[in-house]
């Protein structure tokens, strides 16, 4: 299979995807490729694109999936922009073991935030 030419696909999205809250068409400057995967042995690839609209200032992530003649797209709305999403990329995902450090702390928490942030 010849490699999916990723910059054509993200020139086709922002030319067919609309903000799902204002349906204003995106501009192709204010989309973002946040990941991507190729898988030549079965023709499939997978897109994970970050878009602001210019118009209501909302964000949205599409996930896109390439199988063959056929493409899937997923989108969710989001409140990190287009930094904050490079950014956490970065990072690993929250583990249980996380959320129970979490839970631990608020459940000692007595309310004063200053002390806490001390
Ligand atoms: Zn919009």
């Amino acid at each position: 299979m010849k490699r999916i030419d990723f910059s054509k696909v993200i020139g086709w999205l922002g030319f067919i995807l609309r903000c799902p809250i204002c349906s204003y068409k995106y501009k192709l400057q204010n989309i973002r490729v946040i990941e991507s995967q190729e898988d030549e042995q079965s023709n499939e690839a997978r897109i994970l694109i970050h878009s602001d609209c210019e118009k209501c200032k909302s964000s949205v992530m599409f996930n896109i999936d390439i199988s063959g003649p056929e493409i899937f797209s997923v989108g969710t709305i989001t409140d990190l922009t287009g930094k904050d999403s490079a950014k956490f990329r970065k990072y690993l995902p929250i583990t249980v073991d996380d959320l129970i450090v979490i839970h631990q702390s608020l459940k000692q928490f007595d309310g004063d935030l200053v002390k806490a942030l001390r």
